[in-house]
């Protein structure tokens, strides 16, 4: 890469838009879980989609390859740079809400926008944006729908897809595309906005979305129940939705060693109930009205749920402060494992009634190619998307355990495929799947995926090695 070039990149973008001293960059280049060390240019940021379009531009000329980022919470290294002939293309900087309609039910904002502030906007006009997950104080929208996040509320509104109208990207020949419209209905032709939702970057980069927003939930439940067996989850879903009329917006399954390694291991996370359980499961109802009277709904269902056998123990949060600690035994898991060792992860899913059954085998297959190995399975049982995460064995070495990685993937994501599930449930590819894409996909959807890649990013200067 000429000085020139960084020359032109200096004067487009002046210099808070520009970091390119090894400890500036640092933190661009560690990705979450320390799995990929990146290398770069420098970082760009640049505060305008004008500017991010005419940065594309220069680097199309000079041949620069371009990692957009965004909060840089990705679990597939996905935003990690892997050569000095490309640039970190941090979107933090686009971070305007340029319009809330409440009465269309949509916002309009800026790729750079933080999760929690697009949720706490969409709030201060009694209304609700759905998507919600562990890292949304420091993820970005335009991460989030990049990677097609899922989270905690998919089993009612939907993934990060579903709540997006439209979008504007800036695409790899620097051009802009403005396709930033506000309709629930739109049939014109191929929908393009498709592409790059879910493109990690490799189409283009978004720099601004049209977003759904809902009604506020005005009447929220929440309970933390111990349930007969891992088979019964099943049953308290299906009996929870058919008995709400269908307002389940949470239902995570925990297992008894996500609870127990987080008691331990992450502060603000304890047991409710005085006697062990193996599974449990969270179940949130909302609804926007007041009156709506899921306390009560909630209190049928469970006791139901008792009389039938399928739930041991249940507790039912009383203030907001319960309905956060009972999260917090959800969400504290990730954490929990970090601190217990080294882990392997699976963000894998199968059609929601075979869950029970893939958990059981999968835990099997590991458990019998690794002596000791700890199973936490957790996560979004009602959208059959599990966490299946292995612990490395109690005092084993944490890396000839993570040296076990693609063995141990080989085993649970033939299991997956079996059963007609997907190896990237929630996460993406990125550049940790990307030998498992292309040894599971079918010769014809990998086709198609580079002709795609190929028709928009002829140069492939965008996130290169990366899905694909
Ligand atoms: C504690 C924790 C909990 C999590 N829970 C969940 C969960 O429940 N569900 C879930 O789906 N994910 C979860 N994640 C993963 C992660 O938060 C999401 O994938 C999130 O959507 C990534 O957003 P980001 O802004 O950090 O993107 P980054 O990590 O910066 O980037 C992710 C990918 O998107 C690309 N990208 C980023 N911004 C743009 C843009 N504007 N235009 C084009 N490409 C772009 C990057 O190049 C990269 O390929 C979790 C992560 C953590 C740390």
């Amino acid at each position: 890469m000429s000085d020139p070039f960084l020359q032109r990149i200096a004067e487009l973008l002046g210099p808070s838009g520009l970091i390119a001293d090894p400890a500036g960059m640092a933190p661009y280049l560690e990705e979450e879980r320390g799995l990929f060390h990146g290398k770069a240019r420098l970082v760009a940021r640049p505060a305008s989609t004008g500017e991010l379009a005419e940065l594309v531009r220069i680097c199309a000329q000079e041949g620069v390859g371009i990692v957009p980022q965004g909060g840089n919470t990705g679990l597939c290294g996905g935003g990690s740079p892997n050569g000095e002939d490309q640039i970190v293309v941090s979107l933090s900087r686009l971070n305007k809400i340029r319009a809330v309609d409440p009465v269309n039910f949509t916002m309009t904002v800026e790729a750079g926008v933080v999760l929690q502030t697009v949720q706490n906007v969409a709030e201060s006009v009694d209304c609700l944006f759905p998507v919600s997950l562990g890292a949304e104080g420091s993820c970005q929208i335009g991460g989030n729908i990049s990677t097609n996040a899922g989270g905690t509320g998919v089993l009612r509104y939907g993934n990060t897809r579903e709540q997006v109208l439209g979008l504007e990207v800036v695409l790899p020949d620097g051009r802009i595309w403005d396709g930033l419209k506000a309709l629930r209905k739109d049939n014109t032709g191929y929908d393009l906005k498709q592409l790059f939702i879910g493109g990690e970057g490799t189409l283009g980069i978004v720099t601004a979305a049209v977003l759904k927003i809902y009604p506020r939930a005005r009447d929220q439940q929440t309970a933390f129940c111990a349930l007969k067996n891992l088979h019964s989850s099943l049953a308290l879903l299906g009996r929870a939705r058919n008995a709400s009329g269908d307002q389940v917006t949470g239902f995570e399954l925990v297992p008894r060693i996500g609870l127990t390694m987080g008691a331990e291991l992450v502060p603000g996370v304890a047991d409710p109930f005085d006697d062990a359980h193996d599974w449990y499961a969270l179940i949130e109802l909302s609804s926007s009205r007041p009156d709506a009277g899921l306390r009560g709904v909630l209190e049928g269902l469970l006791g139901d749920a008792f009389e039938a056998g399928e739930v041991l123990d249940a507790v039912i949060a009383e203030s907001l402060d319960q309905r956060k600690a009972l999260w917090k035994i959800r969400e504290g898991i990730p954490e929990a494992q970090k601190k217990a060792g080294g882990s392997i992860k699976h963000d894998v899913s199968v059609p929601v009634a075979q869950v029970p059954f893939f958990i059981e085998r999968a835990s099997r297959a590991v458990e019998k190619a690794m002596n000791g190995v700890r199973v936490v399975p957790f996560g979004h049982l009602g959208d059959g998307n599990i966490h299946f995460n292995l612990t490395q064995p109690e005092g084993a070495d944490k890396q000839a355990f993570l040296g076990r990685w693609a063995e141990m993937n080989r085993i649970v994501h033939d299991i997956v495929v079996e059963m007609q599930g997907s190896i990237s449930a929630e996460h993406g590819i990125g550049r940790l799947k990307k030998d498992e894409l292309a040894h599971y996909k079918s010769p014809v959807e990998l086709d198609l995926m580079r002709r795609i890649k190929q028709a928009l990013d002829p140069q492939g200067i965008m996130n290169p090695g990366n899905i694909l």
